[in-house]
């Protein structure tokens, strides 16, 4: 018989790091365009999954060194192949006990957010990018729909959504990927934690080398019977600065023309090509995933310990070009 319990330690046993469940009324009141029952309307359960970055991934950038390993073994190598493997195989097992399973991972490009613009009307969560594709009905939402993964992390009970708008679990913090499995199969949801693990610190808003986390302007939503808040994060500002945009912390930044390239619009003129669609995570995330971790860390709110502290030196940084 197919139980939660089953489904979680084979998951762990492949790879993932956290699972929980959540049932589809956790959604209610979920936007349409992120709403999982309008993907898989006779659908009952969504499974998610975290897979952890190692605290590793950011040596390199914390010390001014080596870029690449988060990049390649943080962001594309958990999203490409890490994820994939284990959704594969998972909804295999759904499958082979008679219930339909849909693998929704964090990978393909002309997916999720990238089929949206930046939410400039605060009152519509996401609007579809006008000419990218067209609803097959009125009463659907428009291609590709997609589930808000820390969304789903959160009503499985996984963990909070932190101020920085990063989904934090007791385990690793802020330092995780997540994808989902949506499935008719009845499973028995996992209870919501009661305790926060975002103490408002702002510790992501001092250290986002873009002050794209503002102090004092934020989102509510209730969602799985719980009220959440976070920062409403400048989202422009936030997908350059994640790239580099700033010449202090990006030492690939040594012109003018380099300046203009990281700050400029578009994405073609990036002197460091993307590898796998994540080659220029250059600031290292150094509030939102370093920042918030350093504190957690600190505050013993993160489970995965650590003999040494994270933080070692006094950060550097470059003059402005
Ligand atoms: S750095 Fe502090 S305020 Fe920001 S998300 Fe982490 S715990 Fe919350």
């Amino acid at each position: 018989m197919l139980t939660s319990e089953k489904i979680k330690k084979y998951a762990k046993s492949l790879g993932a790091d956290i699972v929980g469940i959540a049932s589809y009324d956790r959604f209610d009141g979920a936007p349409k365009q992120l709403d999982p029952r309008y993907m898989f309307p006779d659908g009952k359960s969504i499974i998610v999954m975290g897979f952890r970055h190692f605290r590793g991934v950011f040596r390199g950038i914390e010390e001014g060194t080596f870029w690449t390993s988060y990049c390649s073994m943080g962001y594309a190598s958990i999203n490409f192949i890490q994820q994939p493997l284990v959704l594969w195989n998972v909804c295999k097992m759904i499958e082979d006990e008679g219930y339909e399973a849909l693998p929704v991972p964090n990978n393909f490009p002309w997916g999720g957010t990238n089929c949206y613009n930046p939410p400039r009307d605060k009152n519509i969560a996401y609007q579809p990018t006008p000419g990218f594709s067209m609803n097959v009905s009125p009463d659907k939402p428009t291609p590709n729909a997609f589930i808000h993964m820390r969304l789903s992390a959160f009503a499985a009970g996984l963990g909070d959504i932190g101020y920085n708008k990063i989904f934090l679990s007791p385990q690793f913090g802020p330092r995780q990927r997540l994808a989902a499995i949506i499935t008719e199969a009845p499973l028995t949801p996992d209870p919501m934690p009661e305790e926060k693990i975002c103490d408002r610190c702002k510790m992501c808003v001092k250290a986002c080398t873009v002050h794209a986390i503002p102090t004092d302007k934020t989102v509510k939503i209730k969602i799985a019977g719980k009220n959440i808040e976070w920062a409403d994060i400048d989202v422009e500002k936030c997908a350059q600065g994640f790239q580099g945009a700033t010449s202090e912390t990006n030492p690939f930044i040594v012109t003018r023309e380099d300046n203009e390239g990281y700050t400029g619009p578009g994405t073609g003129s990036y002197k460091t090509p993307s590898l796998y669609h994540y080659a220029r995570a250059l600031e290292g995330a150094a509030g939102c995933i370093r920042a918030c971790m350093i504190h957690l860390e600190e505050k013993k709110k993160i489970k995965n310990r650590f003999q040494e502290p994270f933080r070692k030196r006094k950060p550097w940084r470059l003059p402005q070009v």
